[in-house]
């Protein structure tokens, strides 16, 4: 007989469990102990690796070899430890623990394991989640599904509690993390997450660290010396804190015989009152992370049915006294803590995969937040009573997506980076999305696009997780009309372990594009800056990446000038041939937007002009507003500066200029007027001098248009031209109803 394991992989204690099938209920595997949960700790001897309560007291004895808390280093990808010279990583170890679990089940069972489900903290990011995986495939694990510690615990109790509309709010405070969800229970057992915060800096072992110190003072006061400055002693009272602690869980106050090594007997009583007043501060982080998440889900205090308390260090009486003071009502206390989220995972084994879910988000305040519908309407819907649940088959999760997802990109107004949320926080898991986004492509060199993947919902790059980093490569040079900007779409998938795939395309005719991982720079402290003046070291398709919009959001672009300066047109005569198809060498332009230098590669010219572009779809409305003062301008004799919107030109030079409208001249301008431009939607154009309308005339085609800034000289031997400039441009680009960049538009199995 094979079977499908839950196992509980904890910082602490391990857990492995299975439905049974004729009672149809979760029970734990015990171990080669006879126990119910297994320490998470190795020790080697002589390179081998040793499990149990053996390596658990060797370890707490402060021996040689032995190695704990491992799944704090998860997906960091250095060593955890060194043991006799060799490095091990927490993933490495984590394997090795997974394996000794599989085989010791697979003894108790009489049978193999066909395939898990494994838990995690639900605040582990994606790297943490594939370093688990990955763990659990070199133990020789195939991996059903990861779920999230707190959502199988849910599960657990949800079987023999279920109570229709009830919120309930899981608290798990284990031995080195700590996790706050809401669960809500729907309709017909399904179960789903609306919102988790955590903290993985947090659990038993930091109330040991305070108990190690009270223990530290007392023992000084009691000999008149400095304990702490003996490493053995340091080592002893690190083990001998762990029982005191567990014993003030049960009594007031705790006497402690110690016969410290280099100091001998010592004999101190310590109070759970003193326990609890210098670990305050500790378990008031717990509670600001509860309040977050009431926070996020809109609810206060009285909306929660119930709290669930999971993990071996809620058993600290002071945890229920706290969650009842901020709840006002006491935690549900028919659950074992420690056996719970392997009973939980074990009924998920039971389940199949889920398929992906559409992307739901609305904009909040400028943010893009998940829209849950599925929530409004029954959040408050009274609880039924509670029944019990014959057969895990009745139950099932959706669960979500912990961290917002996002990656690095340029403002509209190409002056700053920041976070462009992709898939938001607590949306339900599996999910797609594909963002269109423009950049500038070269038409004579190979185009590569970099991604900076971002977990968090910061609006500042750096203060994210920066996950991992892409190179898009290969990518073709899309004429579009007349601009170089090249769109491709990328995609998140945001799968149902909670790990990240990342996808690209070609947009124009769907074609993928190859991606290749790349190191994240260990610096990246610049993304967190504006895009800084001398660009020259950044890649300038990054330079080009451009915000798509949502729809119904508009896009307003301010340039406060844009500055042609010092362009050199050393090779004027190749430059008019280009077009025709002969080989130039690029001369040197520099386009200033709004202070930013932008530098263009193989453009593509006609009649010597060049500028900043932007392109529009045929469904887009559009306007330029801008106060023209030319009497600055000062392009070479017989030059101009050009604004265009499609068909509408301004050909300005140092005394003003004409209006053209489809070519025809409409308007002749002085050198101070304010301008503007309009196309609106369903393809009208219309152009004011003054606010006076000039000049009307519908669409005359179906092309894309073109905005653009520019330069243009029509004559011969014009080596310099030293300076242009424009100022106060203001350009309002108005959603379209159907957004083209609609995130929906994926791609994949599902
Ligand atoms: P993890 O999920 O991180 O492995 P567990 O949920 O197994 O952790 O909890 C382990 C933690 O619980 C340890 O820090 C342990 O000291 C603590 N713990 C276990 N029993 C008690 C108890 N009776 N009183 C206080 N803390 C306890
Ligand atoms: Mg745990």
């Amino acid at each position: 007989m094979t079977y499908s394991v839950g196992i509980d992989l904890g910082t602490t204690f391990s857990a492995v469990a299975i439905v049974d099938e004729a009672t149809r209920m979760p029970r734990i595997v015990n171990n080669g102990e006879g126990a119910k949960i297994t320490p998470s700790v190795i020790q080697f001897i002589d390179g081998v690796p040793r499990f149990g309560t053996e390596a658990e007291s060797a370890f707490n004895a402060g021996e040689l070899g032995c190695v704990a808390t491992f799944k704090r280093g998860m997906g960091s990808g250095k060593p955890y430890c060194y043991i006799d010279g060799k490095a091990y990583t927490s993933e490495e170890l984590s394997a090795m623990l997974l394996r000794h679990l599989k085989e010791e089940a697979e003894a108790e069972l009489g049978g193999k394991i066909k395939d898990a489900v494994i838990t995690v903290p639900a605040y582990f990011y994606s790297l943490e989640r594939e370093a688990t995986l990955r763990a659990a495939e070199s133990a020789g694990l195939s991996v059903k599904k990861i779920i999230d510690e707190p959502n199988a615990a849910a599960m657990a109790y949800s079987l023999s509690h279920w109570r229709e509309n009830a919120n309930i709010l899981v608290y798990d405070l284990g031995g080195g993390t700590f996790d706050v969800t809401l669960v809500k229970m729907g309709h017909d057992g399904e179960l789903f997450t609306v919102t988790t915060r955590g903290n993985h800096e947090l659990g038993g072992r930091d109330w040991d660290g305070r108990l190690e110190s009270i223990l530290h003072a007392k023992f000084q006061e009691e000999l008149n010396e400095e304990t702490r400055a003996d490493i053995s002693t340091i080592s002893y009272v690190k083990g001998l804190a762990k029982g005191v602690k567990k014993s003030l869980s049960a009594r007031e106050s705790v006497k402690v015989d110690a016969t410290l090594p280099n100091f001998g007997r010592c004999s101190v009583t310590i109070t759970r009152e003193d326990f609890e007043k210098c670990t305050a501060d500790l378990i008031e982080r717990t509670g600001d992370l509860c309040r977050a998440v009431l926070g996020e889900s809109k609810l206060d205090a009285s909306n929660i049915t119930d709290i669930l308390l999971v993990g071996g260090s809620t058993r600290m009486p002071q945890v229920s006294r706290f969650i009842a003071n901020i709840f006002g009502k006491k935690p549900i206390a028919h659950v074992n803590p420690d056996e719970a989220v392997a009973l939980g995972a074990a009924i998920q084994a039971t389940k199949t995969a889920t398929a992906y879910f559409d992307l739901s988000v609305k904009v909040e305040d400028g943010k893009k937040v998940t829209d849950r519908k599925d929530l409004s309407d029954n959040f408050l819907s009274s609880v039924k009573s509670e029944k019990k649940l014959s057969d895990v088959g009745l139950l099932s999760i959706k669960e979500t997506v912990a961290h917002a997802m996002g990656i690095i990109a340029v403002n509209d107004d190409t002056n700053m980076y920041y976070n462009e949320i992709i898939i938001p926080a607590n949306h339900p898991r599996p999910v797609r999305s594909a963002k269109k986004f423009k950049f500038y492509t070269s038409k004579h060199s190979s185009n590569e696009i970099e991604i900076y993947v971002l977990q968090g919902s910061s609006e500042n790059p750096v203060d994210c997780k920066i996950p991992y980093k892409y190179v898009v490569t290969g990518i073709r040079h899309v004429k579009n009309g007349d601009t170089r900007g090249t769109l491709v779409r990328i995609q998140y998938s945001y799968d149902d372990n909670g790990i990240i795939h990342i996808q690209a395309r070609q947009e124009d005719d769907k074609t993928d594009l190859t991606i290749r991982k790349d190191a994240v720079p260990t610096d990246i402290s610049k993304y967190g800056k504006s895009v800084e003046k001398e660009t020259r070291d950044v890649p300038a398709s990054f330079l080009g990446l451009q915000t798509g919009r949502s729809a119904n959001q508009d896009v307003v672009h301010k340039f406060k000038a844009v500055t042609f300066s010092n362009v050199e047109w050393s090779n004027y005569d190749n430059i008019s041939s280009h077009p025709s198809g002969a080989k130039y060498n690029e001369p040197k332009v520099h386009v200033k937007a709004n202070e930013k230098a932008i530098e263009f590669h193989g453009y593509n010219i006609s009649a010597m002009d060049e500028g900043v572009y932007y392109t529009l779809g045929n469904d887009d409305d559009f306007e330029i507003e801008c106060d023209i003062d030319t009497s600055d301008i000062k392009p070479h004799p017989g030059g101009n500066v050009n604004i265009t919107l499609g068909i509408i030109r301004a050909s300005l030079s140092l005394n003003g200029g004409d209006m053209f409208l489809d070519g025809t001249p409409v308007a002749t301008v002085g050198s101070r007027f304010t301008l503007k431009m309009s196309l609106s939607h369903g393809g009208h154009y219309e152009i004011y001098i003054d606010d006076k309308l000039v000049g009307s005339k519908d669409k005359p085609d179906e092309r894309n248009v073109d905005v653009r800034f520019g330069l243009e000289h029509g004559g011969h031997h014009c080596e310099l031209l030293s300076h242009a400039y424009i100022s106060n441009i203001n350009m309002r680009q108005r959603a379209n109803e159907d957004s083209e960049n609609s995130e929906t538009e994926t791609w994949g199995d599902e």
